[in-house]
């Protein structure tokens, strides 16, 4: 089962999803993957507008579109995925934001690019998905310093426990700071969240685990094409709602 926004589920004709390592892509999107734009994430601050499906618009870490039957998504895994969307849901974005970006500014960026098209932030909401959590996200003190020095926050909102990173606090004050003010975080931590059942399993795809466990042990696999998606889609018109996986019991 992946994880939905309370936000952005009431939106109509709007269907969005934050993938796990059960369903990389969220069960609902999977019908529109071969809308995907196919843009390359560098861990920078670039947003850009995209409007045929399947288009290729290069280096982006940030997606945006007005166009029904595209699917937007961002790929992550301990990187914090950002969904928006406007309320009456005629403009969506995704924005990957790793702490990178987050220091770079990418959320100014996707502020700026409605600001562009003369939208305003409060017409928008935002739902921050599964990062790395301040449970397990240690950096270096040099890190945590850079981000008091760049970002006008507390220390405590930064990292609450010593070289621990919050991302999604950081995101979360930051959006409202721009002027969002409908933001949700779908919290699990994507070190540690267990997965739901019996097995003992991990819920996320998380890049630094993965990576200490290679570094224990240089034959296990790496997580590459193993990243989750995190998106959503505004349904063209004539799109049946089922086609989307969308409960249609009792129709
Ligand atoms: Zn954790």
């Amino acid at each position: 089962m992946n994880a939905y926004s309370s936000l952005l589920s009431p939106i109509p004709r709007v269907v969005h999803g934050f993938g796990d390592k059960a369903s990389l892509m969220p069960e609902r999107l999977q019908s529109w993957q071969m809308t995907l734009p196919d843009k390359k994430q560098v861990h920078g601050t670039a947003i850009g507008w995209v409007r045929r499906p399947g288009e290729a618009p290069g280096e982006l870490d940030g997606v945006i579109t007005d166009v029904p039957g595209i699917l937007l998504t961002v790929l992550t895994a301990d990187c914090l995925p950002v969904l928006f969307c406007r309320r009456d849901g005629r403009r969506i974005g995704a924005v990957h934001a790793g702490w990178r970006g987050l220091l770079a500014g990418i959320l100014g960026q996707f502020a700026a690019t409605l600001d562009a098209v003369g939208d305003k932030p409060s017409q928008w909401v935002a739902a921050i998905g599964p990062a790395a959590g301040p449970c397990c996200y240690e950096v270096s003190q040099a890190l945590v310093d850079e981000f008091r020095q760049q970002l006008p926050l507390s220390a405590a909102v930064i990292a609450p426990r010593p070289r621990h990173l919050d991302l999604a606090a950081i995101a979360r004050l930051q959006l409202l700071t721009l002027g969002f003010v409908a933001v949700d975080t779908i919290g699990h931590c994507t070190l540690c969240c267990p997965a739901p059942g019996p097995a003992e399993c991990l819920r996320y795809t998380s890049f630094r685990r993965n990576s200490q466990q290679r570094e224990r042990d240089p034959a296990h696999p790496s997580i590459s094409g193993r990243n989750q998606h995190s998106g959503l889609i505004m349904l063209p018109d004539d799109a049946a709602e089922c086609n989307a996986g969308v409960d249609v019991m009792g129709k």
